[in-house]
C-alpha cells in the first residue's frame, strides 16, 4: 500500500510505500533529493488501517486478513509493551532488555499459538487476571478461518462487526495499557536512532505521525463510551446472556462507527490514487 509523501526540499507529492519497520528511504522524482521518512505507527496500527480501508472501498474479504493480522500484531506489540515496562523499573538497561525480548520472541515468531501464550501470560502478570477474552468467539476465530483458510465469500456486514470485535478488543487493551503503551514506542525510535545512525551525510531526516483508527484514541480525544446498565433481576439467564451479548455487540459497532466517522476521511486521504 502506497501513501503520499512531501518533499521536504521542493513540496512535490512523492509516493511511498509503508515497509515492515516504518522506515522509508525515499528520492524525490522531482528535485532528487534523498531523505529518509520514518513514521510513527506500529505494525498493528498500519493493518488495521489497511483493513478499514479496504472495507470503506468495498473489499471486505480482503479486510478481514488485514484485521487478522492486526490483532496478532497487536498482541506482540502487548507482550513488547508489558516486557520493556517491568525492564524499566529494574535496573536493566533498555538496549539489553530490547536485545533479550528480540531474542525470545524468536522462538514463538513463527507460530502464532505460541505468540498468544506469550500474551496470555503477560496479560495475567500485568493485570492479575484471567485474559477472559482470549476465547474463539471473542476473538471471532471462526470467523476469520472460515474466510481465510476455506476462501468463504463473506457480507460487508459481517465483516464490519468483525472489524468492531477487533477494534473494541485493541482499543481496550490500549486503554488498560495506559502508559504502559510508551515502552514499545520506544523501542520502535530506537530502531529509528540505528537507522539515522547508518545514513550517509546530506540526507534530510523527516519524522511524522499518520492518521489512524488509534491514534487520536491513544491521545485522548475520543470520549469514552458510556458503560452497559446492569440488566433486571426478573430476566431468564438465557435471555440475559443474550441481551449482554447484543448490548456488546452494539456498543463494538457504535465504538467502530464513531472512530470510522471521525477519522475515516483522513483515512480517505491517505487512499492511493
Ligand atoms: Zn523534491
Amino acid at each position: 500500500m502506497d501513501f503520499p509523501s512531501v518533499c521536504p526540499v521542493c513540496a512535490h507529492t512523492n509516493r511511498a510505500e509503508y515497509t515492515d519497520r516504518s522506515v522509508h528511504d525515499l528520492t524525490c522524482a522531482q528535485c532528487g533529493t534523498r531523505y529518509c521518512l520514518l513514521i510513527r505507527k506500529q505494525k498493528f496500527e498500519v493493518l488495521f488501517d489497511l483493513g478499514t480501508r479496504a472495507l470503506m472501498d468495498g473489499y471486505a474479504r480482503e479486510a478481514v486478513a488485514s484485521f487478522a493480522a492486526a490483532l496478532e500484531r497487536f498482541f506482540e506489540f502487548y507482550v513488547r509493551a508489558c516486557v520493556l515496562e517491568r525492564a524499566s523499573n529494574s535496573a536493566a538497561d533498555f538496549e539489553t532488555a530490547t536485545a533479550a525480548l528480540d531474542g525470545t520472541w524468536r522462538h514463538v515468531a513463527s507460530q502464532s499459538e505460541r505468540q498468544l501464550g506469550m500474551f496470555a501470560l503477560a496479560y495475567l502478570l500485568r493485570e492479575g487476571r484471567e485474559p477472559e477474552f482470549l476465547t474463539p468467539r471473542a476473538l471471532g476465530t471462526e470467523f476469520r478461518n472460515r474466510v481465510i483458510h476455506r476462501g468463504e465469500l463473506t457480507a460487508h456486514a459481517e465483516v464490519e462487526a468483525y472489524a468492531a470485535q477487533i477494534f473494541a478488543l485493541i482499543d481496550r487493551l490500549l486503554t488498560e495499557l495506559g502508559s504502559g503503551a510508551k515502552h514499545a514506542e520506544l523501542a520502535q525510535e530506537q530502531v529509528f536512532a540505528r537507522h539515522l545512525a547508518a545514513l550517509p551525510d546530506g540526507v534530510t531526516v523527516v519524522f511524522e505521525e499518520h492518521p489512524g483508527m488509534f491514534r487520536a484514541r491513544r491521545f485522548g480525544t475520543l470520549a469514552p463510551m458510556p458503560k452497559p446498565h446492569k440488566p433486571g433481576p426478573s430476566a431468564a439467564p438465557d435471555r440475559l446472556l443474550n441481551d449482554a451479548r447484543a448490548f456488546q455487540q452494539t456498543q463494538q459497532q457504535a465504538l467502530f462507527q464513531r472512530a470510522l466517522a471521525e477519522r475515516g476521511t483522513l483515512l480517505r486521504a491517505f487512499k492511493g490514487e
